[in-house]
């Protein structure tokens, strides 16, 4: 490690939705932030050509133009936008204290204050032909991309909650929804399971898995295959959703912060305070349950006046003290 050690007042980790929301707040409230981007600067958005349901854009905007607008209008405040990840922190359990965050193993940085959005990545299969098609009719969203298949035959990959929540949200959409479930029950909840089985344009396919997504620039149809039997069979769709779940991006926090039993932040009420002071979450680094990047945003606003409203109350009690 180096001997460079630089000290700010707030650090924000990460740069999608989130974190430059946060950015636009917190260069406003000169807290001079600066963030790091990480691996995928812009975030999950970039991985996406349209995005159609972010209010403000009434003809939608592709995802990476999104990101960039946000950059210059964080930028445009003050906000230092740099190129690196976080490798390693060292957070403070004192009001008041210093947080020690390590940016490519290399870099120490001091902050008063630290954001992080690191966002959660969607899983997904890993075949070729699905991540050929990634942007080209398949995504792990379909409460972001299903109303690009109205009225048109989809399929879905998944067995849990989340895959029973957006085949439903498809079902609404969409003329025909085919679920693949790789065992021979749901993971589901009963009354989630209840829910699509109820639903007459939803079909359950199970002991099956996706063997082949075909189409050459965009998705045609679906090769499946019985994993009993080694049958296949094809259909033919327009859109693949997979619905397997995601993992969120908190590995270098583990044993810092608290989280619940899949790794997602567990943030104080309705705030984005986690167990340590000075150290707030937003985006989907914390939330299960949207994952949108307008709820994302939101939260993102949210840490920002947290951070704000924490280095006020230390600067009120330092003034008190002396
Ligand atoms: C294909 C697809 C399409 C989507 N379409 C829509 C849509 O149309 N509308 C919608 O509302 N939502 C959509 N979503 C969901 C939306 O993208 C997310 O909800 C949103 O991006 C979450 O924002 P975030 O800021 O929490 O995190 P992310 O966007 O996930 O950003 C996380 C950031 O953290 C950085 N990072 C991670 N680890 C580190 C580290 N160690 N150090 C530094 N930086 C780090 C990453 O580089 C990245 O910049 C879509 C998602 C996908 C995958």
């Amino acid at each position: 490690m180096s001997e460079q050690i630089e000290r700010i007042k707030t650090l924000i980790v990460g740069s999608g939705p989130a974190g430059y929301t946060a950015a636009i707040y917190a260069s406003r409230a000169d807290l001079k932030p600066v963030m790091y981007t990480g691996m995928e600067p812009g975030g999950q958005l970039t991985t996406t050509t349209e995005v159609d349901n972010f209010p403000g854009y009434p003809e939608g905007i592709d995802g990476p133009t999104m990101m960039v607008q946000l950059q210059k209008q964080a930028e445009r405040f003050g906000t230092e936008v740099r190129i690196g990840m976080v490798t390693a922190v060292e957070f403070s359990d004192e009001i008041g204290g210093i947080h020690k965050v390590t940016v490519d193993d290399s870099k120490l940085i001091e902050a008063e204050t630290v954001i992080i959005s690191t966002g959660a990545t969607a899983k997904y299969l890993n075949i070729p032909s699905e991540q050929r098609l990634r942007g080209g009719g398949v995504s792990a969203c379909a409460v972001c991309d299903g109303f690009f298949y109205k009225n048109q035959e989809v399929a879905i990959v998944g067995a849990g909650d989340t895959a029973a929540e957006e085949a439903s949200y498809l079902a609404n959409i969409c003329k025909k929804v085919t679920m693949l479930v790789r065992k021979d029950h749901m993971r589901a909840s009963k009354a989630m399971q209840h829910r699509v089985n109820n639903l007459d344009n939803i079909e359950i396919k199970y002991n099956t898995e996706v063997d082949e997504v075909l189409g050459e620039q965009v998705v045609e149809g679906l090769r499946m295959v019985n994993n009993q039997t080694g049958e296949k069979e094809d259909i033919a769709i327009t859109g693949l959703f997979i619905a397997i779940g995601h993992k969120p991006n908190t590995d270098i926090f583990k044993g810092q912060l608290k989280m619940d039993e899949t790794g997602y932040i567990i943030t104080e009420g309705k705030s984005t305070k986690t167990n340590k002071p000075g150290v707030f979450a937003s985006g989907d680094v914390q939330d299960k349950e949207y994952r949108q990047a307008v709820t994302a945003a939101g939260t993102g606003c949210m840490a920002a006046l947290d951070a704000e409203r924490y280095l006020a109350s230390i600067e009120s009690e330092e003034t008190v003290v002396s």
